[in-house]
């Protein structure tokens, strides 16, 4: 329930033994700047254990740079937000001095999105925490942004409700931050993405006015939603304070399943035809052979595992469904207890850092596409990963389903030649990351499922909008004039420098 690092900064909290990686300049606020800041905000922190802690979030080339002692980007001063009007009141001041503001909650994003590119002032939302109201009949709550998973669940579970939003950083990330990158939690395929909870916005403006976004009932035809004009938009164009999202209420029963395949593709048709059929099981996940076995101690089979919450009736009709499709495909029952293994495990990371402690770069990348593009795409990706020089393993499964196509979530490990210095780790890094961003775009798929854009994926969301671009660029120039919002990310570029590349 709160931050969290995959690995310690090397050389302790000194500032002086942490350098930045990015090669960009650093915008440092004059005196008058922080005591305008100091008169808004109760804490302000400018000490050098802080600021190394707000220089970095979970992307994961920046693991090898932490091992180094490195950080990504340091900021000039942390500003801890206790409500919307102080959140108000920085952006004033930080607007009026021209410097960059970066917000960051959890800290958990994987692409840099957090991360103070260009110095500045950090605006941490984590105090503003909490759920306000949960309205009972028609089945809402509104929630402060800062609030870390477990608090959310253990409030709306006390009374009786669930979110269904399970990330797997659930323990490390906020609502404002699900929200700013559009995440997906691992039971989506029944109770959605954030961005299908999503009822309705208070958002700070640039300008630091206070709005509310969103219609008062459950749907409208009042114009344009947007909602959707800020979720998604990673503290680029203004900063959300609450958000009332959907609930439901606690699920009365469970049930599991388990089945293999001799091919990926195989299962590809069942879960399609599962959620063509109109059934939405919470989990629904099918692994290649290589993560099969990984997970699951298989050989040479495609393991799918299902778990679905609801009524009694719903969940035998469901899984009645899931048996006759998987079978329709081929597929061979398994022992439902694989999925008792994937819960087990579901939200274990630790094998991360001692990989990067070896000089191994691990990543995963989470893609989606239509059913009738996603096996060319997962083909596409697999092949450029696996003959990349260097990989030492790729492997890939089905995350989320929808009625018209899937997310397609892959791992890979490997290190560009014998020796073990970041600059190859950076070069393989790379490496593998363009390929597989060329694949998807040439097999027409998303960039991007549910982890976002950042830093790190900046360099590909241009192309991957094509003619829309304009009208983020649009969006941009009218709600941040001055450009001080989470500069270099989303694509956008900034007033103070161009975007890096590792
Ligand atoms: C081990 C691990 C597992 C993960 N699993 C999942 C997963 O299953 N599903 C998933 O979707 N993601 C997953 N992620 C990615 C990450 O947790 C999500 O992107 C999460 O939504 C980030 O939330 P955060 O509070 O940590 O935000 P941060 O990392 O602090 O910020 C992320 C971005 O959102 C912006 N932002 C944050 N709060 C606000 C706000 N209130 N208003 C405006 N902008 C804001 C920041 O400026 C930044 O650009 C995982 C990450 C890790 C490390």
């Amino acid at each position: 329930m709160s931050r969290q690092q995959p690995v310690e900064l090397a050389s302790g909290g000194n500032m002086a033994g942490h350098p930045s990686r990015m090669q960009v300049p650093r915008v440092i606020p004059d005196d008058d700047t922080l005591e305008r800041l100091h008169d808004i905000c109760e804490v302000v922190l400018t000490d050098d254990v802080s600021l190394a802690g707000a220089s970095r979030d979970w992307w994961p080339i920046s693991i090898k740079w932490a091992i180094d002692g490195a950080v990504p980007a340091l900021p000039a001063a942390v500003a801890v937000a206790r409500s919307a009007e102080e959140v108000a009141g920085i952006l004033a001041v930080c607007r009026e001095s021209h410097v960059p503001v970066t917000t960051s909650a959890g800290r958990s994003g994987v692409c840099g999105g957090a991360v103070p590119l260009f110095g500045g002032v950090v605006l941490d939302t984590t105090a503003m925490s909490g759920i306000r109201d949960i309205d009972a009949k028609s089945l809402t709550a509104r929630i402060r942004t800062g609030t870390f998973g477990p608090p959310v669940e253990e409030e709306l579970q006390r009374n009786g409700f669930t979110l269904g939003h399970w990330p797997q950083s659930f323990d490390i990330s906020t609502v404002g931050g699900w929200l700013a990158c559009r995440s997906a939690g691992q039971y989506s395929t029944r109770y959605g993405k954030i961005e299908d909870m999503a009822r309705s916005l208070q958002v700070v403006l640039a300008d630091s006015s206070i709005i509310h976004t969103g219609s008062t009932g459950p749907r409208s035809s009042t114009g344009p939603d947007l909602n959707h004009l800020f979720i998604g938009s990673e503290g680029t164009l203004g900063i959300i304070t609450e958000a009332t999202l959907t609930i439901h209420p606690v699920a009365a029963a469970s049930c599991r399943r388990a089945w293999s395949f001799n091919s990926v593709s195989d299962g590809l048709d069942a879960c399609r035809m599962i959620l063509r059929r109109g059934a939405t099981p919470a989990v629904l996940r099918l692994y290649d052979a290589d993560e099969s076995s990984l997970h699951f101690g298989t050989d040479g089979v495609s393991v799918l595992i299902a778990y679905d919450e609801a009524d009694q009736g719903l969940l035998d009709w469901t899984c009645a469904t899931i048996d006759q499709e998987c079978a329709s495909q081929g597929g061979e029952p398994a022992d439902a207890d694989l999925v008792g293994r994937w819960f087990e495990k579901r939200n274990d990371v630790s094998a991360l850092a001692p990989l990067y402690e070896g000089g191994i770069v691990v990543d995963t990348i989470e893609v989606a596409a239509s059913w009738s593009k996603l096996h060319s795409l997962y083909t596409g990706c697999m092949g450029s990963l696996r003959s990349l020089e260097g990989t030492l393993y790729a492997s890939a499964h089905l995350s989320h389903s929808y009625i018209d196509g899937a997310c397609i979530y892959m791992t890979f490990a490997g290190q560009m030649d014998g020796e073990r210095t970041t600059a190859t780790a950076e070069a393989y890094y790379n490496a593998a990351w363009q390929r597989v961003m060329a694949a998807v775009i040439q097999a027409g798929g998303a960039i991007s499922h549910h982890h976002g854009i950042g830093i790190h994926r900046s360099r590909y969301l241009r192309d991957a909008m094509g003619s829309t671009w304009k009208v983020m660029e649009a969006l941009k120039g009218a709600l941040d004039p001055t450009g001080i919002l989470n500069p270099g990310k989303l694509g956008f570029s900034s007033y103070i420098a161009e975007t890096p590349w590792p």
